[in-house]
């Protein structure tokens, strides 16, 4: 069975590891500052038409290996028919598989690890969990009060199908924000992500919204218009945290 939880945990690894702080999250930034070797189909070409080729053919949208001998991860990716942002969701899909321990599971020297994994639901839906969790993790929205496919798109750059998978998500989370498990998650996002979370308002009229390619206010026309943030959200859970600190030690 996927394990989503260990799949988010480790995508909130990565954030922590390279002290990411805004969004949008660029997977190839992140691959590469992990030291991951990404490698373009197009450039591949010229190399090994055939197993480019076959790769095409087979509607391989990227393929991830490791050389045994360097210990270096490999990427091979389609660089010219996927769309940018689902391009986007692809690389931390296999930045997945690498950082869940897919490869030294799988691997065997250059054969194309999805090749192994098709067959493995689990390992595909780990990668895809932990995909969502860098690149839009509902926590985070939630906190900046990003609740619809539009802003998740606007904001994360990443498709409109994996907004829309963000949107339910957000909607689950939300009556249950105060479990446990769920505040925990916040309180590394509100950590984290705490100068993000905190821009974005008007400054002239204190309207409130959301949307990267604006540049004014639209209720004001004012340019002074730094990110908005719910902090409906945060005193909320601040609450929680000191009920629940008040609470231990009652009992
Ligand atoms: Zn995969
Ligand atoms: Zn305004």
């Amino acid at each position: 069975m996927a394990d989503i939880s260990n799949a988010w945990d480790e995508a909130r690894n990565v954030i922590k590891e390279l002290d990411i702080k805004r969004l949008p999250i660029n997977p190839f930034e992140v691959a590469s500052n992990l030291n991951i070797i990404l490698e373009p189909y197009s450039i591949f070409e010229c190399y090994t038409p055939n197993i480019i080729k076959k790769l095409r053919d087979k509607k391989c949208e990227a393929i991830t290996s490791k050389d045994i001998g360097t210990g270096e991860y490999h990427v091979l990716f389609d660089d010219v028919s996927i769309r940018a942002d689902r391009l986007n969701f692809t690389i931390a899909h296999e930045i997945g598989h690498i950082r869940l321990g897919h490869c030294e599971k799988f691997y065997n020297n250059y054969t194309c690890l999805e090749d192994f994994i098709h067959k493995n639901y689990s390992e595909e839906k780990d990668a895809d969990n932990f995909a969502a969790e860098l690149l839009r993790s509902p926590f985070l929205l939630i906190l900046i009060g990003a609740k619809n496919f539009y802003d998740i798109q606007d904001i994360c750059d990443v498709s409109y199908k994996a907004s829309l998978v963000g949107e339910r998500q957000i909607r689950t989370i939300l009556p249950a924000y105060n479990i446990p498990r769920y505040v925990s998650v916040f309180k590394f996002y509100i950590d984290q992500f705490s100068d993000f979370i905190h821009e974005r308002y008007c400054e002239n009229c204190g309207y409130k919204f959301i949307g990267k390619t604006i540049k004014t206010c639209i209720m004001c026309g004012s340019e002074s218009i730094p990110y908005h943030i719910n902090k409906g959200y945060i005193q909320t859970l601040e609450y929680h945290k000191r009920t629940t600190m008040v609470n231990t030690k009652t009992s």
